[in-house]
């Protein structure tokens, strides 16, 4: 598609969480920019026409990570680098991190906030699929005051969330995985720095004996919205970790997965790369559980 300068459009910068919850109510048409890494892309092409452009990048108040009751919280203007790279995030939930690392290119990552790639929500990002895995709570304010979503709800369609018009998010809450929960990322795209083309991530906690308490798993690239497995999930629940029961869950996994077909990939090749990354996924994801680092030694 060939790109074009914007359609014009009113700049506003807001000073506080309040402003900017004003500006976008006075403008139907107006749109919220984070890190603009999504947004000005779409302006460029006119695929986004906002009368009114109200940037949050200036509320320092949003720009934090923080661990409170079990749940990891990143602001609403909290980049994706600076998430990947904090201590809390290293130490708590590595499998954020390792899914940010796969997000474009650094100077992408340098200005795109966590909050903003959730609320575009893009089928075949990253983080919306860690959102659902880890069921996290988007939180969100708007001039009927804070609300909240869980992200099992909030991803409702390509582009497209619960969040309304006018509504800012504020934050991303991700639940911290229980203790010696291992994890996964993996995805495949056509080179480096590319949208996948499908992607996986795995969460597994097993007892000491290597008998499975809990397993997740989402999917992101074959459908419309990130994807749980709950039958793959249910059927490893109180099974050994085993090759073979990744293997199984993987067949179970693609026999309940109906990917489309485009121009980057058919739905026979999202199917078979969908079950090959459940099985890898969950056997990383294992190797990282205590039961799974000491099944080898
Ligand atoms: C070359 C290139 C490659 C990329 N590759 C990837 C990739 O591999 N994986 C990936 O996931 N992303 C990729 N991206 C997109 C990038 O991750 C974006 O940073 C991210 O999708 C959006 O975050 P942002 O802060 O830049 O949001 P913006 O671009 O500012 O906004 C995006 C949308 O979200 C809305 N929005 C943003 N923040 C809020 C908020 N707090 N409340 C309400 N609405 C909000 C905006 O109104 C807009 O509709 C790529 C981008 C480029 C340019």
């Amino acid at each position: 598609m060939a790109a074009v300068k914007p359609a014009p459009f009113t700049y506003r910068r807001a000073a506080t969480l309040g402003e900017a919850v004003d500006l976008l109510a006075a403008d139907p048409d107006a749109k919220v920019i984070a890190g603009g890494q999504s947004l000005v892309p779409m302006l460029n092409m006119r695929l986004a026409r906002p009368g009114t452009l109200v940037d949050i990048g200036a509320l320092s108040a949003l720009d934090y990570v923080d661990v409170v009751a079990g749940r990891l919280e990143v602001g609403a203007t909290a980049t994706q680098a600076d998430v990947a790279a904090h201590p809390l995030v290293r130490a708590h939930l590595p499998v954020l991190a390792a899914a940010i690392a796969r997000i474009g290119h650094s100077q992408i990552r340098n200005r795109g906030t966590v909050c903003g790639s959730i609320a575009h929500h893009d089928p075949s990002a990253e983080l919306p699929a860690v959102a659902l895995a880890l069921d996290a709570e988007i939180l969100a304010f708007g001039p009927r005051g804070p609300v909240s979503y869980a992200a099992a709800s909030f991803f409702t369609g390509t582009f497209d969330t619960a969040l309304a018009a006018d509504e800012i998010v504020t934050a991303v809450q991700f639940p911290l995985p229980a203790p010696a929960t291992g994890w996964a990322f993996a995805e495949v795209a056509r080179r480096s720095g590319d949208f996948a083309l499908v992607g996986c991530v795995a969460l597994l906690r097993t007892d000491a004996a290597g008998t499975v308490e809990e397993a997740r798993l989402a999917l992101f690239g074959v459908a419309s919205t990130p994807v749980r497995l709950p039958e793959a999930e249910d059927l490893l629940t109180g099974r050994p970790a085993t090759a073979e029961a990744f293997e199984e869950a993987a067949r179970v996994a693609a026999e309940h997965l109906d990917p489309g077909s485009d121009s980057h990939a058919s739905a026979d090749y999202r199917r078979e790369v969908a079950a090959h990354l459940v099985a890898t996924t969950l056997a990383d994801a294992f190797a990282r559980t205590p039961a799974g680092s000491t099944a080898d030694a």
